[in-house]
Order: structure tokens, then C-alpha cells, then sequence
């Protein structure tokens, strides 16, 4: 068998399409607003990509660049700044901050209907009580490229590997919420091979190079990479995706699969948020 690629790119293509054309339609302009603190090479190129697209699709767009030593209360600064701007309905600050800044300090300072990431206590709070407001925008890639295969997740078996809170959690919980029977996989998981195998629905969240073999994949299963590992030879996912590919039903690329997906992911939440918004900006 050889799988059937799930071309994140061509179903966030069609999702880009949708928001310009209801940004196109709306009274009011959508605006987005992106913190960038520090110069670490991957962030920049992934905020240059929401840029980019943020852009493309219409959206009014901030960028904030801080320099890497900048003090904790400027950073919470900022965001008071963009809470309070009517302009902006939806921010990201691009993570992992330098070690001097708290982290969760600086996510919970984020209103959480302005929080685009959907990493607020709030949302990913609301996520467990099955209220999908704002999500995770790599969590709801991976469902909507699972959902683009046509295969039913209902009654299936779901293996996540990585319990991150960014991406294994809000997924598996997003699988259960179809009805999936998921088992979450981490770096203690005894025996990960058996698991996945048994996997019709694999997503591998890692960050460890071609980590899922072709002899962990049950033949014909959804297989969703969400790795991006940067090797000498180049960037890869978590799934060896060259012979993983003898055996699934379907799997995705990297790159182009849940990256490209995720920003349109992130930039539908910017229009969700400002609807949510409305209710509390009167
Ligand atoms: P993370 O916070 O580092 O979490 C990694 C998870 O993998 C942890 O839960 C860890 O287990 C688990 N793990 C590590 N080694 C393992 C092993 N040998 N077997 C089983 N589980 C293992 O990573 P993340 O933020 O979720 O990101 C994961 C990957 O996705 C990275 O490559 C990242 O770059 C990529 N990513 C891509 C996108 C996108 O848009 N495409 C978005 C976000 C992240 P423990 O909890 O036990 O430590």
C-alpha cells in the first residue's frame, strides 16, 4: 500500500480563501497582532510566515518586535497596550520566551478573547469542558487535516505521541470529543511501538526525527506529523515518512502538511475572536 498525502498546504489553501473572502464581507477589519521577542531563528521564520499570510488574507497586522533583554514589565506592557487596542481582536506572543521572562506570567496576561494561540488558561480550560472557542491552532490543524481524509473518527483508535500542552493535549482531547478511543503516548510510555500500532489514527508531536518506523504503523492508518526537526540533511518530521509511507492510508508531508495549516488555523482564530470579542466590547 502506498499512503495518500494529506497536502496541509491545498486544505488551508482553501481555508485562506474563506477568511479574505469573509474579511472581504465583514463591517469591521480584523487585526492580528504578533510579539516577537529576541532573535531566534526558527520563531522569526515562522512569524515571518503568519506575516506574510496574515497579510495575504487582508487582516490589519501589528508586528512587535522586543529585544531579547527586554524587561519582563515592558513585555506585560505590551500586552496591556494590545489588550486595550480596539484595533487588534486576536495576539500571539511567539514562543519560547528567553529564560528571564515567565512564561505563564506573560500567556496569562493575554485577555482570553484575544488569545489567538488558544493557550490561555481560559481556552485550553474551556477545551476541557468541550466550549471550542478558541483552540489550539495545532490541535485544530491536525483534526482538520484527519477530517479531509473522510475517514470516520468515531469508534477509532487514536494514538497521540507528546502530551504537550500546545499540541499532544488539546489533541487528544479534541479525538475524544469525535468519539476516538485515544491513548496519549509520552517519553515514559512503556512499550510505544505496541501502542502505535494499534493506532488507526497516529499524530506524532515530538520533536524527534523520523521517531515513528514503518514496523509501529498499522497498514491503512491516518498518519499526521506534527515534527518540525531541523537535521543536518535538511528538515524532517517525527514520522519516517519515506517507508512509513509503504503502509499508511494516509499521511502528511513535511513540510507541508500541519505547518501551513496551523497558520490558517491561527488567522481563523483572529475572526473568531473578534466575534467573541463583540460580547465583551461594548
Ligand atoms: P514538546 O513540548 O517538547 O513535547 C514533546 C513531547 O514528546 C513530550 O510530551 C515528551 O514526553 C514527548 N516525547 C519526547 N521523547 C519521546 C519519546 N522518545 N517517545 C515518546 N514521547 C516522547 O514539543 P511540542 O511543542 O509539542 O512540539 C512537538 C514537535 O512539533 C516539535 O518538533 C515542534 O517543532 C513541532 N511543532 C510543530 C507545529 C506546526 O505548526 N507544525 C506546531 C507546534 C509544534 P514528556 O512529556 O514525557 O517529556
Amino acid at each position: 500500500m502506498t499512503a495518500k498525502l494529506i497536502y496541509g498546504k491545498e486544505v488551508a489553501e482553501k481555508f485562506l480563501t474563506d477568511i479574505n473572502k469573509k474579511i472581504k464581507e465583514s463591517k469591521e477589519k480584523p487585526g492580528l497582532a504578533i510579539v516577537l521577542v529576541g532573535n531566534n531563528p526558527a520563531s522569526e521564520i515562522y512569524v515571518n510566515f503568519k506575516e506574510k499570510k496574515a497579510k495575504e488574507v487582508g487582516l490589519y497586522f501589528e508586528r512587535h518586535n522586543l529585544d531579547e533583554n527586554v524587561k519582563q514589565d515592558e513585555l506585560l506592557k505590551l500586552i496591556d497596550e494590545l489588550n486595550q487596542n480596539k484595533k487588534i481582536h486576536g495576539m500571539i506572543v511567539q514562543l519560547p520566551l528567553p529564560k528571564h521572562i515567565d512564561e505563564k506570567l506573560i500567556v496569562d496576561s493575554i485577555l482570553p478573547y484575544k488569545d489567538a494561540d488558544g493557550f490561555t488558561p481560559v481556552n485550553l480550560g474551556n477545551l476541557v469542558n468541550d466550549d471550542n472557542r478558541l483552540l489550539p491552532a495545532t490541535a485544530r490543524a491536525c483534526m482538520e487535516l484527519i477530517k479531509s481524509t473522510g475517514v470516520k473518527i468515531e469508534g477509532k483508535n487514536a494514538v497521540v505521541v507528546g502530551r504537550s500542552t500546545i499540541v499532544g493535549k488539546p489533541v487528544s482531547l479534541l479525538l475524544l470529543q469525535e468519539n476516538a478511543t485515544v491513548t496519549l503516548c509520552h517519553s515514559r510510555t512503556k512499550d510505544l511501538k505496541e501502542h502505535c500500532k494499534n493506532a488507526d489514527i497516529l499524530v506524532a508531536a515530538v520533536g524527534k526525527p523520523k521517531l515513528i518506523k514503518k514496523d509501529m504503523v498499522k497498514e491503512g492508518a491516518v498518519v499526521i506529523d506534527v515534527g518540525i526537526n531541523r537535521t543536518p540533511l535538511g528538515l524532517c518530521g517525527d514520522v519516517d515518512f519515506d517507508n512509513v509511507k509503504e503502509v499508511a492510508g494516509f499521511i502528511t508531508p513535511v513540510p507541508g502538511g500541519v505547518g501551513p495549516m496551523t497558520i490558517a488555523m491561527l488567522l481563523d482564530n483572529t475572526l473568531k475572536a473578534m466575534e467573541i470579542g463583540k460580547g465583551f466590547l461594548k
